[in-house]
């Protein structure tokens, strides 16, 4: 069933990367596998998806030891907690969250003792909400450009979450607008920052996404089916 559902998807980014004239090799599927066990994710990765994304430190170490399946490419979508990056620095693939200079640093600090460069991106709060985590989008820049100072982490691009709202289309403008960000910043270039990602879609509107310059779509409901409440 999973792999129906892998299957589907992929048919509908090509055809919204066809809409949009992108090449579908530039958009990578991102399952978020929050709630399910690990015996779903090993179905998902069976069917060729290996980034798999999760919201909770506990979750995702019990799930990749329950795995210990090299291919998988483990990010981290959540609201990390600096006391936490600890659990996650040697091994984590992408840190989509990161919006203030404390969290680079304690991940910066992290990542050299693990002999490694972790890749991050800043999460940016497009909507304003007070309930999301996220830098507001006039003070991206000046974040972006205080994280490059940390040598052992790279700043890969932005992230950001939309409105919780059943017409995708309202999530156009939020994602047409981190876009715009991305794009006022490309001039940035040193060898620690490099722009190049846009993590932005997910199971209700990850079309409009692709047609707006997602480079990552997060997907859970659409693969693994309704979650059930924590
Ligand atoms: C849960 C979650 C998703 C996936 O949401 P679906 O609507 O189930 O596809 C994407 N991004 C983040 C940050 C999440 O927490």
């Amino acid at each position: 069933m999973i792999a129906d559902s892998v299957g589907k998807i992929r048919e509908r980014i090509d055809l919204a990367c066809r809409r949009a004239g992108r090449d579908p090799s530039e958009v990578r599927l991102l399952a978020v596998s929050k709630t399910f066990p690990a015996e779903s994710v090993r179905e998902v990765v069976s069917s060729g998806i290996c980034d798999i994304g999760e919201n909770y430190v506990q979750e995702l170490r019990v799930k990749r030891e329950q795995l210990a399946d090299d291919r998988i490419r483990w990010h981290f979508i959540g609201h990390l907690q600096t006391n936490k990056v600890k659990y996650v620095a040697d091994w984590v693939h992408l840190i989509h969250a990161v919006d203030s200079a404390r969290l680079a640093a304690e991940i910066d600090k992290h990542a050299a003792r693990a002999g490694r460069k972790i890749d991050l991106l800043v999460e940016v709060n497009s909507t304003g909400e007070e309930s999301k985590y996220g830098v507001p989008p006039g003070e991206t820049e000046a974040l972006v450009k205080e994280l490059a100072r940390f040598d052992n982490i790279r700043v890969c691009g932005l992230m950001t979450m939309s409105l919780f709202d059943p017409d995708p289309e309202v999530s156009r403008p939020v994602y047409r607008g981190l876009r715009q960000i991305r794009d006022n910043l490309a001039g940035l270039r040193q060898e620690n920052l490099k722009l190049k990602h846009l993590s932005m879609g997910m199971t209700g509107d990850f079309e409009v996404a692709i047609e707006e310059g997602a480079t990552i779509v997060r997907i859970g409901t659409a693969l693994f089916g309704k979650r059930q409440r924590r």
